[in-house]
């Protein structure tokens, strides 16, 4: 089983960062590189999906009043969902001190 992201050394990084295991990904918290995070106007939102299909960290998620937002734990804040967005409901603002 894999190493939880935490107790992991340089020794543990396979040669060439190979993906040994299925599924591994899941346990990293690529949300801590971000430098930026989305910010929803859902009031603009016509629920097509565009941003989490584009969305290369597949951390887009449909809330329970059916918006599409990430889910901050895994969302990198790479801006694509914000570039992508045809009616402009998201805006990429700095990510403040967590
Ligand atoms: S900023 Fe990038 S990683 Fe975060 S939700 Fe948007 S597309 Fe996904
Ligand atoms: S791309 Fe924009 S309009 Fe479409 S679901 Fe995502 S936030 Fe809403």
């Amino acid at each position: 089983m894999a190493k939880a992201e935490h107790e992991l050394t340089w020794k543990d990084i396979e040669i060439g960062a190979v993906v040994t295991e299925p599924g591994n990904a899941a346990i990293y918290k690529t949300g801590d590189w971000r430098s930026q995070k989305p910010d929803y106007d859902f009031k603009r939102c016509i629920k097509c999906g565009v941003c989490y299909i584009f969305c290369p960290e597949a951390c887009i998620h449909q809330n329970k009043a059916g918006f599409f937002e990430a889910d901050f734990y895994y969302c990198k804040g790479c801006g694509i969902c914000a570039y992508e967005c045809p009616t402009r409901v998201i805006t990429m603002r700095e990510e403040t001190e967590k």
